[in-house]
């Protein structure tokens, strides 16, 4: 029972991991994703959503193709489609599928990352062009712990920064799913965890984009409480749990966004 322990606990911190950024040179706290932010990606001039990957020796994602010859990064490209297909927006989404369109970057060596500490290495990657036509999101696969400031945690899988584009995946955390690099539980875990990040920082559950049903715990922060969602902040029975991994493992890259998310981000008006 050690395989589902791992899973009942990882998707638990998923949902757990996400930051309240303070920048220090900023007076103005970012509790969710901005409205200028918001008001861009789903702004009637928004053409391309771009996903740049950058990762440290070590913990590179998984790419390649995953058990039903679709591309491993399929199920995050897939996620995002859908949430421009419900607002019949025409926003093009690119998402890197195989390693040779990510960045390998220099290794950090370090042990821990504060959000400070991610957004600083973030801005170190090459500021993305701005223009009114674009938004580029960070994805960061980093070796060491997440450190909240108050608490290293082993644990945490990933991290949205809260008011940026910024994303951190912990490799090392990711490992803990699954019993290999090869498993597929660790790859669609990894996954997983980027719809849910990406769901963060596109705004939801009410973190910048409007709950309009009654589908938002807010006794759990930005999160969902259908139990079938991605953004759920747990899986309160093992059963649940199991058959949101199991559906993946057996039907492949599918939308893991519930309805109730979806129909906030098609109602949100910029
Ligand atoms: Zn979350
Ligand atoms: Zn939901």
């Amino acid at each position: 029972m050690r395989f589902l322990y791992y899973l009942i606990f990882s998707f638990l911190i998923i949902s757990c991991g996400d930051s309240d950024f303070v920048p220090t040179s900023a007076s103005v706290i970012n509790k969710s994703q901005t409205p200028e932010n918001l008001n861009k990606f789903y702004g009637a001039n928004m053409r391309h959503l771009y996903v740049r990957v950058f990762y440290e020796p070590n913990a590179e994602p998984y790419a390649g193709k995953n058990n039903r010859d679709q591309p491993v990064w399929g199920l995050l490209e897939e996620n995002l489609k859908k949430i421009f297909e419900v607002r019949t927006q025409n926003t093009q989404v690119n998402v890197p599928k195989e390693l040779n369109e990510m960045n390998l970057v220099t290794a950090q060596e370090k042990d821990s990352w504060t959000p400070g500490e991610i957004v600083q290495f973030a801005q170190t990657l090459g500021v993305p062009p701005t223009d009114e036509a674009s938004s580029f999101f960070t994805i960061m696969f980093l070796k060491g712990a997440y450190n909240s400031g108050d608490q290293i945690s082993n644990s945490v899988l990933g991290v949205s920064i809260t008011g940026t584009t910024i994303i951190a995946i912990f490799k090392d955390a990711i490992r803990q799913l699954g019993p290999s690099d090869e498993s597929l539980v660790v790859k669609f875990g990894e996954q997983a965890t980027l719809v849910h990040e990406m769901g963060h920082a596109l705004g939801v559950v009410a973190n910048g984009v409007d709950a309009v049903t009654e589908h938002h715990d807010q006794a759990h922060g930005a999160h969902c409480s259908n139990s079938d969602c991605v953004m759920y902040w747990q899986n309160e029975g093992n059963q649940d749990l199991l058959q949101f991994i199991q559906g993946l493992v057996t039907e492949g890259n599918k939308t893991l966004y519930g309805s109730q998310c979806l129909d906030d981000i098609k109602a949100y008006s910029p």
